[in-house]
């Protein structure tokens, strides 16, 4: 046998016992704090499990190697970690691993005045609002391995930008959290749509602050929540496909006119509606 030969055979031999994965991954867009991603692995063998976690989140990769990924919006500047691991059917994991820089976002101030009774307030409403605060949040622990999210995201509703996403609000002139969604005015009674197809998981029935209230789970801990609005047209536990009205403007609970608040979160992290895939214009 020829030296080549020998060669070759060796090499050959090498790759069979330990057969390399040649995969990798990229973002949709930059990652910054309060915007979802879309993250793309490529080069993985079919049929491989996948994987991954930002800053120790894990979160889900479906079989065509696509994830969402997110930073919540009080997320700091410094680098985070991105890993995304691979188990092919036959052969050896892998894990990628990439650092990515992540800048710091700078907010609008927002100065708001309230009624007193709305904003200090007392035991009956304070035990109530924190019942609905809890509900929500349970929300925002769903995960159903559906991927509703993974499909192109609309704006829910026509109207005037009220409120901008990540506002520092300065309410009656104390500073309080940003706003974590975004408000859109438009008339008592305008209909609403879902941002994406999902499960609706919670109606909430006149909440303290967020009034007649629906939480969307899109799939994975990828939620939308409305608010304010006059009627809700849904109920708990239906799937609405991409388009469905689910409810209809007003200005129930905690508004000054009738508008929506509109938020997204994925897996916790509060991110801008506006931002979404498919909605997000840069
Ligand atoms: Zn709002």
């Amino acid at each position: 046998m020829g030296l080549l030969k020998l060669f070759i055979v060796f090499i050959t031999t090498l790759l069979l016992i330990n057969p390399a994965i040649a995969a990798s991954f990229k973002l949709t867009n930059k990652l910054i704090p309060g915007a979802a991603v879309f993250l793309q692995v490529s080069g993985f063998p079919a049929g491989s499990k996948m994987s991954g976690d930002i800053n120790k989140r894990t979160f889900p990769i479906n079989k065509n190697g696509l994830a969402m990924i997110a930073l919540d919006m009080e997320h700091k500047e410094g680098y985070v970690t991105v890993r995304v691991k691979i188990a092919p059917k036959n052969g050896r994991k892998e894990t990628i691993s990439r650092k990515i820089w992540v800048p710091a976002r700078e907010y609008k101030k927002e100065y708001i005045t309230l009624p007193k009774k709305k904003v200090d307030l007392g035991k009956r409403d304070l035990s109530k609002a924190r019942k609905e605060t809890k509900a929500i949040k349970a929300t925002y622990k769903l995960r159903n391995g559906r991927t509703g999210y993974l499909e192109e995201f609309r704006q829910v509703l026509d109207g005037r930008f009220s409120g901008v996403f990540g506002s520092r609000r300065i309410l009656n002139g104390k500073s309080k959290r940003p706003h974590n969604g975004v408000d859109i005015a438009a008339p008592k009674g305008t209909p609403i749509i879902t941002t994406a197809p999902g499960e609706v998981a919670l109606v909430g029935k006149d909440y303290f602050f967020t009034g007649n209230t629906i939480v969307v789970h899109h799939g994975d801990g990828v939620v939308s929540l409305y608010a304010h609005m006059d009627s809700m047209l849904v109920e708990k536990g239906e799937w609405v496909p991409a388009g469905t009205v689910i409810g209809l403007v007003g200005m129930t609970g905690r508004a000054t006119g009738p508008h929506l608040h509109w938020g997204t979160l994925v897996r916790g992290a509060r991110v801008d509606p506006m931002m979404m895939p498919g909605i997000r214009k840069h």
